[in-house]
């Protein structure tokens, strides 16, 4: 990625200095949270999030190294360029019928970096949950030793990849303006586990869309890929399929269980996105599910 033409973002809350509260036991994150793969990924159980988190419960703070310092600045660039893209973008999706009641303009999310641990507005997260949107205060959360196990534990190093994260999240911050956060965490009581998942892999697949989408229309704006950028975005889209993982971590495959889609459902909506640069052109929500 070259992203020279791009403009850092001025909602990014730096908390990384501070090593993090202890999370209570018992703790974690609760309700409605969106995230970009399953947390099992960690091999952790959430609940016991509290004996990860270690240090810095005393208000204690650390330097950071100057690859964190650069890593740090691609992301608020990287959350500049979906500013400037979802800003022209937002409003033709808001004013589809299919949104009535959106907010009309485009909203900034706020992005927060963080180390170990993290207050949010859906509970305290650690490390293990991964990167995730909290719908509830609008913010994007991320460790950015994610990106080290995108790299090692699921071999999907390179700039892209981890700029198709933060796509991704943003993604869902879109869908919260667009009132689908609402509309999945409302149909949450009427179904079924199951059904709830496959509601789930629906919105995660439309995440996936919307970073693809992104991703169009900030090249033409930018011009900012590279040589085999595209596949290192789609290899991490792959590696976090949810048949990936599971084979990966339980060394078998539950589809009913699923909640963010297979690797091959990954790539293809991310690169339907990445090939058509159009929000509404298509829809997993109105996709037949075996069609996903
Ligand atoms: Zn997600």
């Amino acid at each position: 990625m070259r992203l020279n033409d791009m403009r850092s973002s001025s909602n990014v809350e730096d908390r990384r200095r501070s090593g993090g509260q202890k999370l209570a036991l018992g703790g974690g994150l609760g309700g409605i949270v969106i995230a970009l793969i399953a947390v099992f990924v960690f091999k952790v159980d959430p609940n016991q999030l509290s004996s990860l988190t270690g240090g810095g419960a005393g208000g204690e703070t650390r330097e950071l190294t100057a690859e964190e310092e650069a890593l740090g600045e691609m992301v608020t660039k990287i959350l500049g360029g979906t500013e400037d893209v979802w800003k022209t973008l937002y409003p033709l999706a808001a004013a589809s019928p299919k949104f009535r009641g959106a907010p009309r303009t485009y909203e900034e999310p706020v992005l927060v970096m963080f180390s170990g641990s993290v207050q949010s507005a859906c509970g305290m997260a650690g490390a293990a949950s991964g990167p995730f949107y909290c719908p509830g205060d609008h913010k994007v959360y991320i460790d950015l030793s994610f990106y080290d196990e995108l790299k090692k534990q699921f071999q999907a190093p390179g700039d892209f990849a981890q700029a198709y994260v933060i796509a991704h999240e943003v993604g869902h911050h879109v869908q919260n303006l667009l009132g689908l956060s609402d509309y999945v965490h409302k149909e949450r009581q009427r179904l079924s586990d199951e059904e709830y998942n496959r509601l789930s892999v629906r919105l995660e697949l439309q995440a996936d869309y919307f970073a693809g989408v992104w991703a169009n229309r900030a090249q033409k704006q930018f011009s900012f890929l590279e040589r085999g950028d595209v596949e290192e975005a789609l290899t991490a889209a792959g590696a976090i399929g949810d048949d990936n993982i599971q084979k990966k971590m339980q060394g078998t495959v539950r589809p009913e269980s699923f909640t963010h889609g297979t690797s091959e459902q990954r790539v293809r909506w991310f690169t339907l996105g990445l090939k058509s640069g159009d929000p509404l052109a298509y829809d997993p929500f109105q996709s037949r599910y075996e069609d996903l």
